[in-house]
């Protein structure tokens, strides 16, 4: 049976920020009113451009961050409610750079084993017994427990960072851009070794990024979000085949370009992303959708469920060849 082991109801974070001496402060909408489920055991990929919210969103299920409104479930339990110790048990992130995300100066031992000290589990004999077991789950040879993260490939280094997440046994993980910062030849092991993962241990993962085509490839359900909102959301296999926003079919555009690094097709969106501190009104997508009409640039579309597949446009079911304005 069915278990959603997260809810995400109308999620809001906003940002008070400074901008500029005599400008005075603005309020910055980072995530504004997700809601969204993940069902036990399966992926949940998030996708769209830099400065979406989609990292906030992640560092809000972490608990790295105060959300301004709404609420999280975890196992039908308000994370709110839950210690941030008790939480990191059970959600764990990877990060993007594992460049970054581990201390130079800490051996991979010391850095794996890292969160069975935080949180006082177990003795130093069973931190050492778990380090050599994780090690091997993610297929890391014992020789590299006294080695330094510099002595390292990025793809051992991003094997020491998914280590580190798991030595607590955790039932979600939050993977953040967990191959961008690799070798295009290394990303696929550490793509195939994160789903041999997910079905031996029973993971679920949230997949955060930018690349559709990782997301085609391991997630089972995909949200798309624009300027703090899940614009939409639907099995992978169903978005793919018949996305129903304009943005997410630039985005699939976008993909089938051949630098898709570069972003979004200039031709069919036009002008650059909005600014998050003076969104647009109405549609927020509404300057750079070639669909838009006069109702678009006035109201801000609510959510319409299409069986189990969400979009949130006006004309949710205008799959034809765009009308440009
Ligand atoms: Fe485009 Fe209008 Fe739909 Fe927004 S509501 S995505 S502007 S058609």
């Amino acid at each position: 049976m069915k278990h959603q082991l997260i809810h995400i109801r109308e999620l809001t974070k906003t940002y008070r920020i400074s901008t500029g001496l005599f400008r005075g402060k603005h309020d910055l909408r980072a995530v504004n009113g997700v809601t969204l489920e993940v069902e036990q055991g399966t992926v949940f990929g998030l996708v769209g451009e830099s400065g979406c919210g989609k990292t906030t969103l992640s560092k809000l299920l972490l608990g790295l961050e105060q959300r301004t409104g709404g609420e999280i479930l975890f196992n039908n339990r308000p994370t709110e409610s839950i210690p941030r110790r008790d939480l990191a048990r059970h959600i764990q992130p990877v990060f993007q750079d594992p460049y970054s995300s581990l201390n130079p100066r800490k051996s991979v031992a010391s850095i794996i084993s890292l969160p069975l000290k935080v949180h006082r589990v177990g003795t130093m004999v069973d931190w050492s017994r778990r380090v050599q077991e994780i090690m091997d789950v993610v297929g890391l040879p014992p020789r590299l427990a006294n080695s330094y993260p510099g002595q390292l490939s990025g793809g051992q280094r991003q094997r020491v960072a998914v280590a580190r997440a798991l030595i607590m046994h955790p039932d979600v993980v939050v993977c953040d851009e967990p191959t961008s910062a690799l070798d295009v030849s290394v990303q696929s092991q550490i793509l195939n070794m994160l789903m041999d993962l997910r079905s031996e241990l029973g993971l679920t993962y949230i997949l955060i990024s930018h690349n559709l085509s990782v997301v085609e490839h391991m997630a089972s359900r995909v949200a798309v979000m624009y300027l703090g909102r899940i614009v939409e959301e639907a099995p992978t296999a169903t978005l793919f085949r018949s996305p129903h926003h304009p943005y997410t079919r630039a985005l699939l555009d976008s993909v089938l370009t051949p630098e898709p690094e570069k972003g979004l097709p200039e031709n069919h969106l036009g002008i650059a992303y909005p600014d998050p501190i003076d969104p647009p009104p109405g549609c927020t997508f509404h300057p750079r959708c070639p669909c838009a009409q006069d109702v678009c640039r006035k109201i801000p579309p609510c959510p319409v469920n299409i069986g189990n597949h969400m979009v949130e446009c006006h004309f949710p079911l205008n799959n034809s060849t765009p009308k440009y304005n």
